[in-house]
């Protein structure tokens, strides 16, 4: 997921401040939410978090934990490792119907499988981080492939955060408010698998480059949309 706790500048872990309400005394991260896929708690409706809203630092509980020798022995696990905010009260964020479906999607892939087609969802997923990382790099061989998308779904990650496309960033390491766009951009795309995609990448005139771009072992249901109906070119 490129988590890197002890990276202050970026936001890896995130949690939803209703659940570890609900837990009460005994508050605990879920492992689900390390999933580079999560960005809503559908049983909350709510937007997860990365930051401590107290003072915007990211969440690194184990940090609370080495404490509790010292300062923090008597803080539950859900406060912020540097200001001491319990996470448990940060004023949660509704989201959308539309995110929160989008987001239940994921999950369903993630515990029965895409389709009939594609029933490992491991499959779904790489293809979907292969698509997310061409919406967010600098490679003149995506410009197309964004523009298509930014265009069809009238959002593009430059709203929120100009240096995105600029230089090369990993998905977990995006803010929370890009990645959460270009996972559903992402999905957007696969939707109706394979209609919208060659209709889309037709229309626009995407090659095959981006959608192969450094990945020699590409699903085979995705790998044949790409090669018999987009122009594979010689480009890298
Ligand atoms: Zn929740
Ligand atoms: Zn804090």
């Amino acid at each position: 997921m490129g988590i890197y706790h002890r990276t202050r500048r970026y936001y890896g872990l995130l949690f939803c401040p209703q659940c570890l309400r609900g837990d009460g005394n005994a508050p605990y991260f879920r492992t689900y939410w390390r999933l580079f896929v999560m960005y809503a708690c559908t049983r909350c409706g709510v937007y997860l978090q990365d930051r401590c809203p107290g003072c915007a630092r990211p969440v690194i509980f184990f940090r609370v934990e080495l404490g509790r020798k010292s300062a923090l022995a008597d803080k539950p696990i859900s406060c912020c490792f540097h200001c001491g905010l319990n996470l448990a009260h940060a004023p949660a964020k509704p989201a959308p119907p539309a995110v929160l479906a989008n987001q239940a999607e994921l999950e369903r892939i993630l515990y029965e499988g895409w389709n009939e087609q594609v029933f490992y969802p491991q499959f779904y997923f790489v293809v979907l981080h292969q698509i997310i990382k061409q919406l967010i790099n600098a490679r003149p061989a995506s410009m197309a492939l964004q523009q298509a998308i930014d265009t069809e779904t009238g959002w593009n990650p430059t709203q929120e955060d100009a240096s995105v496309r600029k230089k090369k960033m990993p998905i977990g390491l995006l803010p929370l408010q890009v990645r959460i766009g270009v996972i559903q951009q992402a999905q957007w795309l696969l939707t109706d698998w394979p209609y919208r995609f060659v209709q889309v990448t037709k229309r626009y005139k995407v090659t095959s480059t981006p959608f192969l771009y450094a990945m020699p072992d590409a699903p085979f249901w995705y790998h044949r949309v790409v090669i018999e109906n987009l122009y594979v070119s010689n480009g890298k």
